[in-house]
């Protein structure tokens, strides 16, 4: 089925449109830099900016795709979570595309499209898979046995989210925003040269948040060096500082997903999410699975952050597995769980 999926959840308006298994078009407009100057996302901005740029972003995929709305088989959207104007924008565009359309409609998780995106990278997902999820707001080990509608949480962050521990630590080292890219380019020229804290890997700590993580201590450890440097009128070794870093965030990581999959039994592990587009997470993951004799599977980079290809991947799933179409009065959710895969669902399913 042609499904065409929309991703309004932060700042990226995400247009992408998958032929079943398969991504003919994943169209994305960002409107990252007018954030940048604020250090992070302003929703009132992003609102306006998803307003403006949805009719055109739709229009381009369509066409890069050479299809035509009437072709498409459902519409797929985030309902959830994210920020709230920012859902409603997406959202209302869907529903007046599938009513116009006389098409299904599927309100999904974004989340949960973090996972399904994989889909059109590397074919069917192994049922179940581990998925790590790692983004801007997330960090979660999850026991996937149907993407469509059975997901589990094993555990999550108990403070910051990787991503936002990416961020707040480059702008303690005087990076952009949003700083993950920025500290994966720096690392690259440093070395490990820092022991930085793993947190809750050991002990009584490990024992009461097994598959749980924590990354605030991680980053009040990497602005307390800085800061002793600067105090002292040193020179602050950024690079060393980036690869560090980064190293004690990806050990914790990949040791925690690795220790789930054998755990559950389970012998593939997705990663997904902003962070999962980082270089070291990638080669570490892969050098652990490897070892462990577990199928690793990351997309590429660009289908790792926000974007509307994983949207319409899970929508297409949904169809193609007989799921019920979510009702067109479905809720835009910020704070809808990961467990929760749909939204809209007739009330009996
Ligand atoms: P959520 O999915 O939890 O709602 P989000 O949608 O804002 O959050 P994503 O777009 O999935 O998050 O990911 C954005 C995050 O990924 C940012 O924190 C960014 O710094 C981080 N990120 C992107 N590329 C990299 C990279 N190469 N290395 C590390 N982090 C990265
Ligand atoms: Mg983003
Ligand atoms: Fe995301």
């Amino acid at each position: 089925p042609l499904v065409l999926g929309i991703e309004t959840s932060c700042d990226e308006t995400g247009v992408g449109i998958v032929h079943g298994e398969r991504l003919l078009v994943d169209a994305v407009a960002s409107s990252v830099d007018e954030h940048a100057r604020f250090g992070g996302v302003v929703p009132e901005v992003a609102s306006r900016a998803h307003l403006e740029a949805m009719v055109p972003t739709i229009e381009r995929a369509c066409a890069d795709a050479g299809v035509s709305l009437r072709d498409l088989d459902a519409i797929s959207v985030t309902s959830g979570p994210g920020l709230a104007g920012a859902l409603m924008v997406g959202v209302a565009s869907a529903k007046a595309l599938a009513l116009s359309l006389g098409i299904p409609l599927y309100g999904v998780n974004h989340l949960a499209s973090h996972v399904a995106v994989d889909i059109v990278e590397h074919g069917p997902l192994p049922e179940p898979t581990m998925a790590m999820l790692v983004s801007g707001g997330h960090s979660s080990l999850l026991l996937v046995p149907d993407v469509t509608h059975d997901i589990r949480s094993l555990g999550a962050t108990i403070d910051d989210a990787a991503g936002e521990a990416f961020d707040k630590v480059a702008r303690v080292l005087g990076l952009p925003f949003p700083g993950g890219p920025h500290i994966d380019r720096a690392a690259a020229d440093g070395q490990i040269t820092i022991d930085f804290p793993r947190g809750l890997t050991s002990g009584r700590d490990m024992e009461r948040h097994r598959f749980d993580f924590s990354f605030s201590g991680l980053k009040t450890a990497v602005a307390r060096w800085v800061e002793t440097r600067r105090v002292d009128g040193e020179d602050v070794p950024v690079a060393d500082v980036a690869a560090s870093f980064q190293e004690a965030v990806v050990d914790v990581l990949t040791r925690k997903a690795v220790l789930a999959c054998r755990e559950q039994g389970v012998d593939a592990l997705q990663i997904g999410g902003g962070v999962a587009a980082n270089s070291r997470l990638r080669a570490m993951a892969q050098a652990r699975c490897d070892d462990a004799g577990l199928l690793l599977r990351v997309p590429r980079p660009g289908l790792c952050t926000d974007n509307g290809a994983m949207v319409a991947s899970l929508g297409a799933q949904m169809l193609l597995k007989g799921r019920p179409a979510s009702a067109l009065d479905l809720p835009a959710d910020s704070s809808m769980p990961v467990t929760d895969v749909q939204s809209g669902l007739p009330v009996d399913v």
